[in-house]
């Protein structure tokens, strides 16, 4: 089979056009159909990526048009060629800000193949060549190319020209970024990996990010192969598109695409670990890691993809929420984070989870299999109707995590159950051994991996509902937790929210002028009063509210007090009496209790957080 030839060209930067000509000298004789994915594997959402595609034609060798027309809302069908070559041009709007879609204008290209790159059918497993093209102009003389795609022959590292893929399952899983960036190099355990970052930066201090960025991936690296210290790749590239508000990732087989605030970048002789700084780097963590855990260990429903509809599976909580745990664990255990963060950071998810009642209705097996409908495309009452795979999914590795270690006198741990996950089906997934992990297959693999038979800690976390018992399980380790009561929506301390018990309404509100619920918790003082999402409050016992002085306004009552409350529903006008809720516990606090159990908890901890 012939390869299937593309050329990509940011054709109309202004307009945020791509050109694509798709190339094959061996069409369906009975005429050849093209399909674009309705999705984008790691962001479990139908898109509809065809919706995209602005032009579409078709043509011979001799340049004669060839008939297409549409038969579904992703797919072509062109009339047979006879004798020859088939030619596609087409034209993709690229306008999405996104690690999910394309983008394109004057300053900066961006691309997953999922959003360009029309499949023709039936050739799944033909080779692919793209070329890359330069935009015209002067304009765009120092423009470079940043994909981990391999180069054909000829074309220079980050040059544009031919860049080619052994199928069109690898070719979509390499995103590309086009344009000015500034770039940096490490090796980690041998294995060369790029920075590369995109948009308006000041001073980033790119060497502090790949010193740091150098421990965390060795660390990972070292935790699925500990004797070999062999990357799963051959070349690594952390692309990132700088912007003034945004945060996301996406993870690809030897790449990922990133969008983070410039604020959260490091800068030049200003050494101190900020709070972005940190989130970016649990990012990248998250990433990175995602290189074993879905990119190679795969549920058995992701093996193959299929792209043209949503792909169900129950495993989410431990695809994405095994890989939330691990983000932040790696950044403490390769030395980027101190203990002390860390624990604020698991504190942070603990409230994260405990706060919203759709905990209790839906479990993360279920989250997990209608992530499509739910997780991905969220509401008002999602806070009282779903539970995150990632937030709660990344307890369950830790309280999975705790039991194995408690069980086995700390001889074995979830590090045991990852590395036999990456021995039985990552490390030959692109080597011809196609496999995925069965969708009840994971307890058994638990015990095989480690000889804990966790029994109904499993069913429960998994496929309950009930609050994990992570008190019990911190035991062993000599960890408190802790509630820490506060709004913390205007920056006041946990510490102080608890001493002054400050009142809430049980409403997530948007900040800005107006003062407007974007969620009401069930059960709430605000829900009981008939307060609901989107209601504009007015008035908070006859003093005007927005959506920065709220919090101020009700930490002059006691919890239990009654406010009277002018809201608008619409263009309707109510006045309701509100009876105020008790500080509403954001996060919680863990606390090593040295006393307790002295030096075996010690050690717990060590062998826990230091790997
Ligand atoms: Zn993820």
């Amino acid at each position: 089979m012939n390869p299937t030839r593309y050329a990509i060209v940011p054709k109309h930067p202004a307009a945020h056009l791509f050109e694509v000509t798709l190339t094959l000298a061996d069409p369906d004789p009975a005429g050849q159909r093209f399909t674009l994915p309705t999705w984008i594997p790691g962001s479990y959402m139908v898109r509809e990526f065809a919706r995209n595609i602005v032009t579409l034609s078709a043509f011979n060798e001799a340049g004669r048009t060839v008939k297409i027309e549409k038969t579904d809302k992703q797919t072509w069908q062109a009339a047979p060629v006879k004798g020859g070559t088939l030619i596609l041009r087409y034209e993709v709007y690229a306008w999405d800000m996104s690690v999910r879609a394309a983008h394109l204008d004057d300053t900066v290209g961006f691309f997953n193949g999922t959003s360009v790159f029309l499949l023709p059918a039936g050739r799944e497993q033909a080779a692919c060549v793209v070329d890359i093209q330069k935009p015209a102009g002067a304009a765009y003389a120092d423009w470079r190319v940043a994909t981990a795609l391999p180069e054909a022959r000829g074309t220079k590292r980050y040059g544009f020209g031919e860049y080619r893929a052994q199928d069109y399952d690898e070719l979509v899983d390499h995103p590309v970024t086009l344009g000015r960036f500034e770039l940096a190099t490490f090796k980690a355990h041998g294995v060369p990996h790029d920075i590369v970052i995109a948009g308006r930066t000041v001073r980033v201090d790119i060497d502090r990010l790949a010193a740091d960025l150098k421990r965390i991936c060795e660390a990972q690296i070292a935790l699925f192969e500990p004797r070999t210290k062999k990357a799963p790749v051959e070349r690594y590239v952390f692309m990132t598109q700088a912007v003034s508000d945004g945060y996301g990732g996406l993870e690809h087989r030897a790449s990922t695409a990133l969008i983070c605030n410039r604020s959260d970048l490091p800068v030049q002789g200003r050494p101190e670990m900020s709070e972005g700084y940190r989130t970016y780097l649990g990012l990248c963590s998250h990433e990175y890691f995602h290189t074993w855990n879905v990119k190679r260990i795969k549920p058995a429903a992701f093996a193959p993809y299929d792209l043209s509809r949503e792909n169900y599976t129950s495993l989410l909580w431990l695809f994405e929420g095994f890989t939330s745990y691990y983000d932040d664990l790696m950044l403490v255990r390769s030395g980027a984070i101190s203990e002390a963060d860390y624990y604020a950071l698991l504190g942070k998810t603990v409230g994260g989870v405990l706060r919203c009642s759709g905990r209790l209705k839906q479990s993360v097996a279920e989250s997990s299999f209608d992530a499509w409908v739910k997780y991905y495309r969220q509401d008002e009452n999602s806070p009282n109707a779903i539970v995150s795979y990632y937030q709660k999914g990344s307890l369950v590795a830790l309280a999975f995590d705790l039991a194995i270690r408690a069980r086995t006198e700390h001889r074995k741990s979830l590090d045991d159950v990852m590395r036999l996950l990456w021995q039985r089906y990552g490390r030959q997934f692109y080597n011809g051994k196609m496999a995925g992990v069965g969708e009840d297959e994971v307890e058994a693999l638990i015990a095989e991996a480690t000889g804990v038979e966790l029994g109904p800690l499993f069913s429960d976390a998994v496929h309950g509902t009930r609050d994990l018992p992570l008190e019990a399980l911190f035991e062993p380790f000599a960890i408190a937790l802790e509630p820490q009561p506060g709004n913390g929506k205007n920056g006041q301390g946990a510490a102080d929210a608890k001493r002054d018990g400050k009142p809430s309404l049980g409403a997530r509100v948007r900040g800005g002028a107006e003062c407007v619920l974007a969620a009401v918790h069930d059960g709430s003082a605000a829900q009981k009063a008939g307060l609901s999402a989107g209601d504009v409050l007015i008035a908070v016992d006859g003093l005007r509210v927005t959506g920065s002085n709220l919090d101020t306004l009700l930490s002059r009552y006691l919890p239990g007090a009654a406010v009277e409350v002018h809201a608008f529903r619409r263009d309707e006008l109510r006045v309701v009496r509100v009876k105020l809720d008790g500080p509403e516990v954001t996060r919680y606090k863990l606390i090593a209790v040295e006393a307790k159990r002295g030096a075996p908890a010690r050690r717990a901890r060590e062998r826990w957080l230091q790997g």
